[in-house]
């Protein structure tokens, strides 16, 4: 069960002492505490664990401090729907939205090979009015021969690079937790031009001590890749991982599943499970069409693949966009043949508001005939 308690309550206050001593004595019941500063206010909820079904959902909402009280199904108990929960389903950071209403274009390079390229990435994203990027620093590869990405010492260009094109969010895979500290310092170090949204890859879904030490930071967001190759109920309760340690700023990213019926693309395109997704949990549901399709093929009326399964993801709800784009993809040193090209980028940016705008006009049309 989840207390949610009045807005801003202050833990000093007579009233929450009170609800902690009652609490405190409930017999065979722990309790957490889990406050979030939001920009506009501070959110405290208690989650009770235990033998909670004995309690009344009404005599808890009663007690002192207590706006509303909500019994929690055993699975995705923080990130999950429950029964009458209308808690937020979005975050802001750095100045931009993250929700389940909300859609986000994170356009750039699957690694970082060069400063050159940053910048030309980075400047043809400002020109096109976007704030979001991806830019890979620490590359999980296949063979340990391959490029491993140039890890933090690219990270003061990438930041530098970020605030000079008004960049505000990137989306960075870390595969370690040493890679967190280092992208605070590299962050401090150059005044903290832009944010960083912290990405666990699909190798390391189910890496837990990984998942427990990003959790343990609230600073930056996290977004947590569905394992390639396992249920899509494993993949949520590591994403509720974050949040039991206490980041509960989680995106969950669709990116395709290892089988061979996923034939001809790298991966089983999974986004049929966008609105899944959003139903089962509060998060934002990000899609990677680059890592799922892997390629450049395109239909026989001209449009890729890559652009065709986005639209397609767009049109069912989709909150976030991971697209690798390269400006000379032949030369890039991971994933360039998945690459979509800069001279592609206004092209693809209109087809997501094409698909956006047929998803909110669907939108309309199913509230008109349900309400
Ligand atoms: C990536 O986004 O760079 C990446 C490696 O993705 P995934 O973990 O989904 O393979
Ligand atoms: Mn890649």
């Amino acid at each position: 069960m989840i207390l949610i308690l009045k807005p801003n309550i202050d833990t000093e206050a007579a009233e929450y002492k009170q609800l902690i001593d009652h609490l405190s004595l409930l017999q065979n019941i722990n309790f957490r505490v889990h406050r979030e500063q939001g920009v506009e206010q501070t959110l405290t909820e208690i989650h009770l664990i235990g033998n909670t079904a004995t309690l009344s959902l009404d005599d808890m909402k009663n007690l002192p401090g207590v706006s509303q009280a909500v019994r929690v199904s055993e699975e995705y108990r923080i990130l999950g729907r429950h029964k009458d929960d209308n808690r937020a389903a979005f975050f802001d950071y750095q100045g931009v939205r993250f929700g389940q209403d909300t859609l986000n274009v994170f356009a750039g390079l699957c690694a970082v090979d060069s400063r050159e390229s940053v910048e030309e990435m980075m400047k043809v994203l400002r020109d096109n009015g976007q704030v979001c990027t991806r830019m890979g620093a620490y590359k999980p590869r296949t063979s340990p021969y391959s490029f491993q990405g140039h890890g933090k010492d690219c990270l003061p260009y990438v930041f530098e690079l970020a605030g000079k094109y008004g960049i505000k969010v990137i989306a960075m895979e870390i595969t370690h937790e040493s890679h967190l500290q280092e992208i605070q310092e590299a962050l401090a170090m150059t005044g903290n031009p832009t944010g960083v949204m912290l990405q666990i890859g699909t190798r390391n879904t189910q890496n837990f001590e990984l998942l427990k030490s990003v959790g343990r930071q609230q600073e930056f967001p996290v977004l947590l890749k569905r394992g390639f190759g396992i249920t899509l109920d494993e993949s949520l309760n590591a994403a509720e991982y974050l949040a039991s340690e206490g980041n509960r700023k989680v995106i969950f990213g669709l990116r395709g599943m290892k089988t061979n019926i996923g034939d001809p693309h790298r991966n089983f395109v999974d986004f049929a499970h966008v609105p899944v997704v959003k139903r089962l949990t509060r998060m934002p549901v990000c899609i990677d069409p680059s890592h799922s399709v892997g390629a450049r093929s395109r239909g026989p009326e001209g449009v890729l693949d890559i652009m065709h399964v986005t639209a397609q993801s767009v049109v069912a709800g989709a909150n976030m966009i991971l697209v690798d784009f390269h400006p000379a993809p032949t030369k890039a040193l991971v994933d360039g043949p998945q690459a979509l090209l800069i001279s592609e980028l206004p092209l693809f940016l209109e087809d997501v508001k094409i698909a956006r705008s047929a998803y909110e006009q669907r939108l309309l049309n199913y509230q008109s005939a349900f309400l």
